[in-house]
C-alpha cells in the first residue's frame, strides 16, 4: 500500500512536470532552474517547482497562525533571583513620591530589586530625581541614576566642562555615565558643522574621567544591520522599517553600520582602562561570533541584553554557550519600561521551553527557546556583575 502510494507521489514531481497542481484546481504553476527563486506570488513546492496559492495570501501584518504544537510551558512571572535593570528608561516614574512608590510595586512583581535609570540626564534635573529618590521610604535604595553628557557642540573648551559636569552629576549621586545614545556617531555633529565621530580624539578626557572616577560607561552605537539595508522581501525587520520609517538610515544621509562599528571599537580599544558596556550586546547578539572576538580583544568591554531576547532565543544553545563562557560581563537590561515584557526574557535565561511567542511581532517574525542557564550564571547576569563594576551600588544584602 505505502509502496504503491510513494509510486503515485513520485510520478506527481517527475522532472519537467509543468503543471503540478490538482486537476481542477486551477492554481498557477512554473518550473525554476536550480538556484532561482519562485517568482513573486509563488513558493517552491517541490524542488525547483513554484505554485501560486489558490487564495489571497494575508499580509503579515495580519498572519498570526496558532501554533498546535503542545510542548512544557513554564512561564515565569518573576526573576529566579532579585535583579538589576542596567537598561532602565523609567521617566513619569521619577516625577513623584507617588509614582516612584508605585515604580517599586511593578519592579517587586517582577523581582527587579534596582532600576538603574539610564537617561541621559544631568544637572539640575539629576539632582531633582536624586532628591526625591533619597526622600522616599521604599525606593531610596532602588534607584540608581548614570550621568548623561552632553556631547553637542563638541570644540574648543568643550571637555573641559563637560568633565566638571561630571564631576558634579558624580557628587550628586549619578553611579555611571550613559546611556550614551546612537545619536552619537550617527547624527549628532561638532562646532564646526562636521559629524562627531565616536572615537574623536575631543572625547577622550570623557573616558579618562570615567576611568578615574571608576564609572563605567553605558554606550548604544548604531541599531540592528537591517536597517541600514534596503526594505525588501529578504529584509527580516521590514515590518519595523515600515512602522519607524525613523529607523531607516540611507546611505546618502548616515554613516555605514560598519562604520559606525569600527568607531566605537576604537573607543573600547583604545581606552583599555575604561570599564564599557555595550547595549544590546552591542548589536552583535545575531553573530555571536563577532561579539565572543570582541570580548576576547577587549576584557573591559561588557554586554547588555536589552531589546535583543529575539536573537538570544532564536539560538538557544549557541547562547547558552555564549552566556556560560562570558558569564563575568553580560548584565541584564531592559530598555523600555513595559513591566508586562520582563517575564519573556525571565523565562529565556531560567527555562529550557521550547518554541513560545516573543512578545513585540515587529522586532521578530519567529518564536524563542529558553537557554536554561545555571543559577550561578543567572546571578551574575542579574546583579553580580552589575555590582561589580558599579561601585556606587549598593552592595550589601545580595543572594551570593
Ligand atoms: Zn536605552
Amino acid at each position: 500500500m505505502s509502496r504503491h502510494l510513494a509510486a503515485v507521489f513520485v510520478l506527481l514531481i517527475a522532472p519537467g512536470t509543468a503543471l503540478l497542481a490538482q486537476p481542477g484546481s486551477g492554481n498557477r504553476s512554473t518550473s525554476i532552474r536550480a538556484g532561482e527563486a519562485c517568482p513573486a506570488g509563488m513558493t517552491e513546492v517541490r524542488p525547483q517547482n513554484c505554485q501560486a496559492p489558490t487564495l489571497p495570501p494575508p499580509s503579515i501584518v495580519d498572519y498570526r497562525p496558532r501554533s498546535t504544537l503542545v510542548a512544557p510551558a513554564h512561564p515565569v512571572s518573576k526573576a529566579k533571583f532579585p535583579a538589576i535593570d542596567f537598561h532602565g528608561h523609567p521617566y513619569s516614574q521619577l516625577n513623584s513620591d507617588a509614582s516612584l512608590t508605585e515604580l517599586g510595586t511593578q519592579l517587586d512583581a517582577l523581582n527587579v530589586r534596582v532600576i538603574v535609570a539610564a537617561n541621559n540626564v544631568s544637572g539640575p534635573d539629576l539632582v531633582r530625581q536624586m532628591t526625591l529618590i533619597r526622600a522616599s521610604a521604599t525606593m531610596k535604595d532602588r534607584v540608581r541614576i548614570l550621568a548623561g553628557v552632553n556631547f553637542s557642540g563638541v570644540g574648543p573648551g568643550w571637555a573641559e566642562k563637560a568633565v566638571a559636569q561630571l564631576e558634579a552629576d558624580v557628587a550628586a549621586g549619578a553611579v555611571g555615565i550613559g546611556e550614551i545614545g546612537k545619536g552619537l556617531g550617527l547624527s549628532t555633529r561638532k562646532a564646526d558643522g562636521s559629524r562627531l565621530q565616536i572615537d574623536d580624539p575631543a572625547l577622550t578626557p570623557i573616558w579618562d574621567a570615567a576611568a578615574r572616577l571608576k564609572l563605567p560607561v553605558f554606550i548604544h552605537t548604531a541599531d540592528p544591520q537591517e536597517f541600514w539595508q534596503p526594505i525588501d522581501n529578504t529584509n527580516e525587520r521590514w515590518l519595523e522599517l515600515a512602522l519607524f520609517p525613523g529607523r531607516r538610515y540611507p546611505a546618502d544621509q548616515f554613516p555605514s553600520f560598519e562604520t559606525l562599528m569600527t568607531e566605537r571599537d576604537n573607543v573600547l580599544r583604545r581606552n583599555p582602562k575604561t570599564t564599557f558596556v555595550v547595549a544590546h550586546l552591542g548589536w552583535h547578539a545575531n553573530d555571536l561570533g563577532r561579539l565572543s572576538r570582541m570580548m576576547d580583544a577587549m576584557p573591559n568591554v561588557h554586554a547588555e541584553v536589552g531589546a535583543v531576547l529575539y536573537d538570544i532565543g532564536r539560538q538557544p544553545r549557541a547562547a547558552h554557550d555564549f552566556f556560560v563562557r562570558y558569564q563575568d560581563r553580560i548584565l541584564f537590561g531592559k530598555d523600555s519600561f513595559q513591566p508586562e515584557e520582563y517575564p519573556y526574557y525571565w523565562r529565556v535565561f531560567e527555562t529550557r521551553d521550547d518554541y513560545f511567542d516573543y512578545y513585540r511581532d515587529y522586532h521578530a517574525s519567529w518564536k524563542l527557546y529558553g537557554i536554561d542557564l545555571p543559577d550561578a550564571v543567572l546571578k551574575k547576569v542579574y546583579f553580580g556583575n552589575a555590582l561589580r563594576i558599579t561601585s556606587r551600588l549598593l552592595q550589601g544584602g545580595w543572594p551570593r
